[in-house]
């Protein structure tokens, strides 16, 4: 499963970095990073929640 971000649409609320730390992050200058843009399995519930929870709808999912 992958995840990306929509870059013109995330503004960088970090709900997602939230939910799971461990494949996203947002730096000082509100840039959002996807630092496991292959999500591993045990992950994948987890991110799917975020993806889901997005505020601006800006993540996606390729499964
Ligand atoms: S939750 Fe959505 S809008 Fe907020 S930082 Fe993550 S991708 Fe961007």
């Amino acid at each position: 499963m992958k995840v990306k971000v929509d870059e013109l649409v995330c503004e960088a609320n970090a709900v997602c970095v939230g939910l799971a730390p461990e494949v996203f992050d947002v730096d000082e200058e509100d840039q959002l990073h996807i630092l496991l843009p292959e999500v591993p399995q045990e992950m994948a519930d987890r991110v799917r929640h975020a993806v889901r929870s997005c505020p601006k709808a800006a993540l996606s999912l390729e499964e």
